[in-house]
């Protein structure tokens, strides 16, 4: 039986079942003609520096033994420790997880944070879990990888399903093992465990602030424009409600509850009560149920994904009709979508610069974790600002000049900064 040319490729470069690792490949690629002498060390950004699988057994409420597989990789460790988010959720995979500690490397290099890039995951559907069973996943998690985290090693923090309190038992955990008090080994805590003021919103405000930034290059008002968002958790509600409160028009939301609509605008404030006490958008009152794929082809001056990878596919990008689409999520958009919504004069602000504000303020509440001195919200707020818009500007301003997107844009500021800590560190031995 001949096979089709489509099977004879690798599956990472399969355009079909590319997946998150093989999405990022691809973006590597398309960066590489950029690179220069540094080229000669892109082979660094293609394979995870280190890769950990470790089992989790966990005795469950009823007495029975259950094992879940979980994961940490650092990718890059050239300009500093690891340092990335952990997932719960029931589709995480091996390759998911060195995509996203990959997506890591280029967002700290990219905002300049001084990190490399590391991920972890439990393949577990946490909403199965009772608090105790929770607690019990997360220390069992913590101890097996604690053989590689460290505050000076990588620095875990949330990341889809996971929340301040599980990077409390993190903590606790690494500590006890450690036999003293280690503040800095995660972020995102709780804020009477040294954790930053701000750090719950920082990955919604940091969309908002780059957002108007690119709308101010498209030309496009904010007060009154249109706004869609997929996924409506910590990053999705927090940027809606930052759109809204500048008079910004949220006309639909999506997510894993459903799709609403209401074309004069949502009540945002409402909807965030309705979601804290129901846990999905599905159901509000105040809009119409919208059929799950018109999401898509709705008329919008920002489209802002924030909820999994591989959303915005070469399916749906010729329906799309954003003038801005905003990256809320890790990896929403595949290469050919990217070409696609180019094509169609779409800007997209890729993931890796637009929801960086997260990592910046896990970036702050480390160095306020080191110093024992903490700031005030307002600083905060301002030093993320600052950081922010000054990424968007020299990112955009390299768009400009190689006349390139966003996203490679990004890729070349990032891939520069990474592979010149590379060179002048020099290999060992
Ligand atoms: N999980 C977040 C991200 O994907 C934050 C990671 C961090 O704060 O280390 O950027």
């Amino acid at each position: 039986m001949s096979q089709s040319p489509t099977h004879a490729l690798p599956s990472y470069l399969d355009p079909e079942h590319l997946g998150p690792w093989g999405v990022y490949l691809q973006q590597v690629d398309r960066v590489t003609p950029y690179l220069g002498s540094l080229g000669r060390w892109v082979e660094t950004l293609k394979r995870p520096k280190r890769a950990l699988i470790v089992d989790v057994p966990v005795e469950l409420d009823n007495g029975r033994i259950a094992h879940f597989e979980g994961y940490r990789v650092q990718h890059n460790t050239s300009r500093g420790p690891g340092k990335g988010g952990v997932r719960f959720h029931q589709d995480v995979t091996l390759s998911e997880v060195m995509a996203l500690s990959a997506w890591m490397s280029i967002k700290n290099a990219a905002v300049n944070l001084p990190y490399g890039g590391a991920k972890g995951g439990i393949r577990v559907d946490p909403r199965t879990l009772s608090q105790a069973e929770l607690e019990r996943i997360t220390r069992r998690y913590t101890s097996e990888i604690g053989v590689i985290i460290g505050p000076s090693k990588d620095i875990p923090a949330p990341d889809v399903n996971t929340n301040a309190q599980i990077m409390a038992w993190m903590m606790d955990t690494y500590s006890m093992n450690e036999g003293a008090t280690a503040t800095g080994v995660v972020t995102g805590k709780p804020i009477t465990l040294g954790g930053s003021l701000g750090r719950v919103e920082a990955t919604g405000r940091g969309v908002f602030v780059v957002g108007c930034e690119a709308a101010r290059d498209a030309g496009v008002e904010v007060a009154g424009a249109r706004v869609i968002v997929q996924g409506f958790g910590n990053v999705g509600g927090t940027a809606a409600r930052l759109f809204h409160g500048v008079g910004a028009k949220v006309i639909a939301v999506q997510d894993h509850t459903g799709t609403i609509y209401n074309p004069a605008g949502l009540d945002v404030p409402e909807l965030l009560v309705h979601v804290s006490q129901k846990g999905g958008v599905g159901g509000f009152a105040k809009a119409e149920p919208l059929d799950p794929k018109e999401f898509w082809t709705l008329e919008t001056e920002f489209l802002i994904p924030a909820a999994l990878e591989s959303q915005i596919t070469a399916e749906n990008a010729p329906s799309i009709r954003a003038k801005i689409v905003v990256e809320g999520a890790n990896g929403p958009t595949t290469p050919q979508a990217d070409d696609i919504l180019f094509e169609n004069g779409t800007m997209v602000v890729p993931d890796v610069l637009a929801n960086a504000g997260g990592v910046t303020v896990s970036y702050f509440e480390w160095v306020q974790d080191f110093s024992s001195f903490f700031w005030t919200e307002d600083e905060i707020n301002q030093r993320l600002e600052r950081i922010m818009r000054e990424a968007y500007s020299s990112i955009s301003q390299v768009a400009r000049e190689q006349k390139v997107t966003l996203r490679t844009a990004a890729f070349i500021v990032a891939c520069t900064r990474i592979l010149q800590a590379r060179q002048v560190r020099g290999l060992y031995p």
